[in-house]
């Protein structure tokens, strides 16, 4: 027998049947009995039945983008595990999988997931660059960048601009490690040519003699840094 709540009102004279949230409820009046009821309800089984399943399936369904995701970081897959707790935080695990935490009381838990997903990329890109930024000023005799910025960018990988403020794109964090370096030597090399002249090409290919590979790799997979 199906599970329902049964709410009984005076002024009804018919019976009814509602499913919402998968839930059954019974609108009777009070002088029909139990019984006729539940023998009523056994006629409706598979309809009931169905309006449930209809209605988990859509539920699935909206959530469905992202159940069981995995996204790169650094070139590497990393599953992500989708969990309710009491208040939004990331963890990454000894396995690397990342567990992504919201509250079950906030609206829109799909857009919080991708929110809190983009702060976790963000973080790992922006501590990745700003210690491989520095590395290179070293060695490029370079004084570090006034600014160091993570974007969203739709057609650039990085940025430099005359106030010797430095823009990275957030997409890069799913890009391997030789790209990214790649991409940080060509915005640290605008510091003394602001274009793509012979002599800025010429700086980039002397601390990344590799740079035609690494252009050709962003050029082939560039598009599908997106997550
Ligand atoms: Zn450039």
């Amino acid at each position: 027998m199906l599970d329902y709540t049964l709410k009984r009102s005076k002024r009804r004279t018919t019976v009814a049947i509602k499913v919402a949230e998968q839930k059954l409820t019974v609108y009777a009046p009070f002088y029909v009995s139990q019984t006729e009821i539940d023998g009523w309800l056994k006629t409706k089984q598979d309809w009931v039945a169905e309006q449930i399943a209809r209605q988990s399936s859509q539920a699935e369904r909206r959530q469905l983008p992202l159940v069981n995701a995995t996204i790169k970081l650094f070139g590497q897959s990393v599953p992500i595990i989708f969990a309710k707790g009491p208040k939004s935080t990331w963890q990454q695990d000894a396995q690397s999988r990342l567990t992504l935490s919201i509250s079950s009381r906030v609206k829109y838990q799909e857009a919080n997931y991708l929110a809190l997903l983009e702060r976790f990329l963000h973080e790992k890109l922006e501590s990745y660059i700003e210690m491989r930024v520095h590395d290179y000023c070293l060695q490029m005799t370079e004084d570090l960048p006034a600014k160091l910025k993570i974007q969203h960018y739709k057609r650039r990988w990085g940025s430099c601009n005359k106030r010797r403020e430095l823009a990275f794109n957030l997409h890069l964090a799913s890009a391997p490690t030789w790209v990214i370096d790649y991409v940080i030597i060509h915005e640290l090399a605008h510091l003394r040519h602001m274009n793509h002249s012979a002599k800025f090409w010429q700086r980039v290919c002397h601390f990344y003699p590799d740079y035609k590979k690494a252009e050709s790799w962003l050029k082939a997979n560039g598009s599908s840094l997106s997550w």
